[in-house]
């Protein structure tokens, strides 16, 4: 019997274990970390064998195949002697696709993965289709395909889950944006981290579509150095185009297959330029997937954003207070600012990761009245800003940013919190900074 070692217990690992027990292969799951448990429980239920905290090599170097999680670097000792041995090392997802017939919907990108991806899996269900939601988002790929039945899969999709992707294939594959982040997992080469985001194109052929923002620098110089056989479907908000979306006016127009639909951009649901590109790409899918133009409008402009992304948290004496966490590099801190109609204080830091500023300040002359520094160290905030920024405070918790910005922000001031910076110096991750804020916005 084959057998199968996965690496990591998390959300991933455990799916792919799941997935392999039930295809009948001998599985055994390894976490050098402790396993949470839930997923102790999950593998207890499907009576997979696993150790945690620990990782024993003649456990592991037995395999045929490993599995590994997207969390853990190929750098990691125990990956690397794998690869010494040569045993194939797989994604989670490389492994699911094999076993899946349905559709798949795949994005990714640097930054909209997940509005992206919600948009399109909201758009799907409200054509009444059959769609599962997966990836790096909710419940494991491989465990709805173990467990589920689903016509098509939305998939979102990782640098980190691409890198072992080899067979797989999207139906429709999505690249939203490619800016530098992560550039500490690929050598710190940009074309490592832009080579692991086409590999979402890998395997297509001309009966798929490939959807791409047009308008980025760094997507269109790697499109025109390497093949890519699917139908290729831009998305721009500089030119007309004869297929896919782009701006026109007060409206977006999606053309595809002599079909055309079009929306004032002022009835989409979500605001913001970039929310324009990511409603383009998610229109362009409907149309490839033949949803009628109705159910495409009304999808786009009745969707809840996604928790952490420019989400309005309340509005106390004209002061409105936006969550926007999920912001952790200065493109997407970029777009937050960038939408902003009302003076902002603006709530910034974190755990830098080498950002570069500049391409922020004249946005931050324009429209920040107060910075709000939180973070263990702020000095290159400080250094960055403090010739356009009028005020600068420093604190070192979610409350006091928001009492701090109470005591600022006048009737017709935005308090936002898009902090460009990981949060990691004192935070769990994005999604406890988030809550923490809208809570101290609660109880103000
Ligand atoms: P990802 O899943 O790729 O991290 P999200 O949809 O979670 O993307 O959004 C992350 C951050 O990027 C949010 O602050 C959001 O407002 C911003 N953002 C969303 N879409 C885009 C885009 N197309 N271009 C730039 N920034 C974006």
């Amino acid at each position: 019997m084959k057998r199968i070692v996965v690496l990591g217990g998390g959300e991933s690992g455990i799916g792919a274990a799941v997935l392999a027990k039930v295809k009948g292969f001998d599985v055994f799951l390894s976490d050098k970390g402790k396993i949470a448990d839930k997923y102790v429980a999950e593998l207890e239920k499907w009576d997979i064998p696993y150790e945690s905290g620990q990782h024993t090599e003649e456990l592991i170097l037995n395999a045929d195949e490993v599995i590994k999680s997207p969390g853990i670097p190929s750098t990691a000792p125990m990956v690397e002697k794998i690869a010494a041995k040569g045993i194939g090392i797989i994604s989670e997802i490389e492994f699911a696709g094999r076993y899946d017939k349905a559709k798949k919907i795949c994005i990714t990108g640097s930054n909209g993965k997940t509005t992206t991806t919600s948009l399109i899996y909201y758009l799907l269900k409200n054509a009444g289709l059959n769609a599962g939601l997966g990836g790096n988002i909710g419940k494991s790929y491989a465990l709805q395909v173990a467990t589920e039945n689903f016509d098509i899969y939305v998939l979102e999709l990782s640098s980190f889950q691409l890198d072992n992707m080899y067979d797989f294939k999207a139906d429709i594959a999505i690249i939203t944006n490619i800016t530098p982040d992560h550039l500490d997992r690929y050598d710190h080469n940009l074309e490592n981290y832009v080579k692991a985001k086409f590999r979402i194109t890998r395997n297509m052929n001309s009966e798929d579509c490939f959807i791409f923002c047009s308008d980025d620098e760094i997507t269109i110089n790697h499109l025109n150095k390497i093949v890519v056989r699917a139908k290729k479907l831009p998305f721009t908000q500089k030119t007309e185009v004869p297929e896919g979306a782009f701006v026109s006016d007060d409206k977006m127009i999606v053309r595809y297959n002599d079909s055309e639909c079009d929306m004032f951009l002022q009835e989409l649901a979500l605001g913001g330029k970039h929310n324009v590109y990511n409603s383009m790409a998610a229109a362009i899918a409907g149309k490839v997937m033949n949803i009628d133009n109705e159910t495409i409008r009304e999808a786009l402009s009745s969707f809840q954003p996604v928790e952490h992304r420019l989400e309005k948290v309340l509005s106390i004496g004209d002061v409105l207070y936006i969550n926007d966490s999920k912001a952790t590099n200065v493109d997407a801190a970029w777009y937050a600012l960038e939408c902003q109609t009302r003076p902002v204080v603006w709530i910034v830091g974190g755990t830098d990761k080498g950002n570069d500023y500049a391409p922020l300040l004249p946005l931050a002359k324009e429209k920040v009245k107060a910075i709000i520094c939180m973070g263990v160290d702020n000095r290159k905030i400080h250094e960055a800003f403090s010739s356009v920024v009028p005020e600068m405070h420093d604190v070192t918790s979610a409350e006091e940013a928001v009492k701090t910005a109470h005591s600022i922000a006048a009737a017709g001031d935005v308090v936002l919190l898009s902090p460009c910076c990981a949060s990691f110096d004192l935070f769990k991750n994005y999604e406890d900074r988030g809550r923490q804020f809208k809570e101290a916005v609660r109880n103000l």
